[in-house]
């Protein structure tokens, strides 16, 4: 839930798993869903959206990773994937890299990857596991950072580190539910997340989470607070538990594994709580990620196609370097333009980035862009009537 009291519910469990969504809404104080997003056509993560609905609780925007066409006909047949598209699927909205769904002023929710395509990845190489093609989001708030990404596995993971979109993290929904084919090193060190929560369950099949997985978390330094909503009750394979302090369904008999994390921007902390335990932690912030600024643009090179060539130049006016790395270019359209990952821009100098494909568009005949930090605040605009070929608009900045 957002400060303005608006909600967003990514995945719904598995089938009978409506209930425990209807309490967490009382609980928050929610009477509707304004944005619900299926990360991907797994049962275990649409499964309680129809009877959520059937309740009577409405639900606004939906979203999903579209290519409906290209299930199996195993999954597109099932009654539960039938109760996903009658209850919302069909006029869910395709979320593809990039775009970010309007929750809240004071937020950003991004869409790093889905059908296995990440942001700023050109030419795409889209996925082919069920699992991998999730929708992973990034979602900023005051500068805390919380990554879910549903059970994407190692393939995407790798894409998105190479890209460096999803660095200081503090709570990272574990992907893959623990599993041992996500939660990758390559992931992990760019996270460097504080919080680690494992939506996880008991299934002898699935094993979750898997020793190895906390094992690469425990690794890391400095090594983060990992929390289980269920205890792995089978004994004698590869999977593992944290400490019973870590868990909030230790017996894992019921359903009563929820974990709340609440974010204050007064304090810049948050706490994770469940039962009657509540930790606190404060937002890490990535360091003060200095000021940068749009200095110009060009709507209309003659010197390519605008899809190539537009440009716009990014000024550090500030006294310390600044890295580009998931700093955003966003229209009032949501569609973003990353910066370059590894752009370090010196102090009192600027850098000209190159659309190379981008989503997001200088149009000519007008726009505003706004450039977004690390933490998804926006820390200028720019907004410009027209353009003439070939000709940079400059940013007039009074101070
Ligand atoms: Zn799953």
């Amino acid at each position: 839930m957002s400060p303005a009291g608006h909600t967003l519910l990514v995945d719904s469990g598995k089938n009978g798993h409506g209930p425990r969504i209807r309490s967490a809404l009382q609980a928050a104080g929610a009477t509707r869903i304004d944005h619900f997003l299926a990360t991907h056509y797994h049962e275990d993560h649409y499964g309680g959206i129809d009877e959520v609905v059937q309740a009577g609780i409405p639900v606004g925007a939906a979203y999903d990773r579209g290519d409906k066409d290209f299930l199996p006909a195993s999954t597109r047949n099932s009654a539960s994937f039938k109760g996903y598209q009658q209850a919302l699927g069909y006029r869910a909205t395709h979320i593809t890299r990039g775009m970010t769904i309007p929750l809240d002023p004071s937020m950003s929710v991004l869409c790093v990857s889905s059908g296995g395509a990440v942001l700023g990845e050109e030419p795409t190489h889209p996925g082919h596991d069920e699992n991998d093609m999730s929708v992973g989001l990034l979602v900023t708030y005051a500068g805390f950072r919380f990554w879910v990404g549903g059970d994407v596995e190692t393939a995407t993971e790798a894409k998105i580190a190479a890209l460096d979109l999803a660095r200081d993290i503090d709570v990272y929904q574990a992907n893959h539910h623990g599993a041992d084919n996500g939660s990758s090193t390559a992931l992990l060190v760019d996270m460097k997340p504080s919080v680690v929560i494992i939506s996880n369950g008991n299934h002898s099949g699935f094993r979750h989470p898997r020793a190895s997985t906390l094992a690469r978390l425990n690794a890391l330094t400095p090594s983060p607070a990992i929390f289980q909503l269920n205890r792995y009750m089978h004994a004698g394979d590869d999977a593992g538990n944290v400490s019973n302090a870590f868990i909030a369904d230790p017996e894992t008999a019921d359903a009563d594994g929820t974990i709340v994390v609440t974010v204050s921007d007064v304090t810049r902390s948050y706490t994770v709580a469940f039962g009657t335990t509540s930790r606190t932690f404060p937002v890490k912030a990535a360091g003060a990620p200095g000021a940068l600024q749009i200095a110009r643009v060009l709507p209309d090179p003659t010197d390519g196609p605008d899809r190539q060539r537009e440009a716009v130049t990014i000024r550090n006016p500030g006294s310390t370097p600044v890295s580009l790395a998931t700093w955003l270019l966003r229209d009032l359209d949501g569609r973003v333009w990353l910066l370059p990952a590894h752009g370090l821009v010196a102090p009192g100098q600027s850098m000209t980035i190159r659309r190379e494909g981008m989503a997001m568009s200088l149009e000519n005949d007008g726009d505003t862009v706004e450039l977004l930090d690390p933490a998804g605040r926006v820390v200028d605009a720019l907004t410009y009537l027209r353009s003439r070929p070939g000709v940079e608009i400059e940013h007039a900045h009074f101070q």
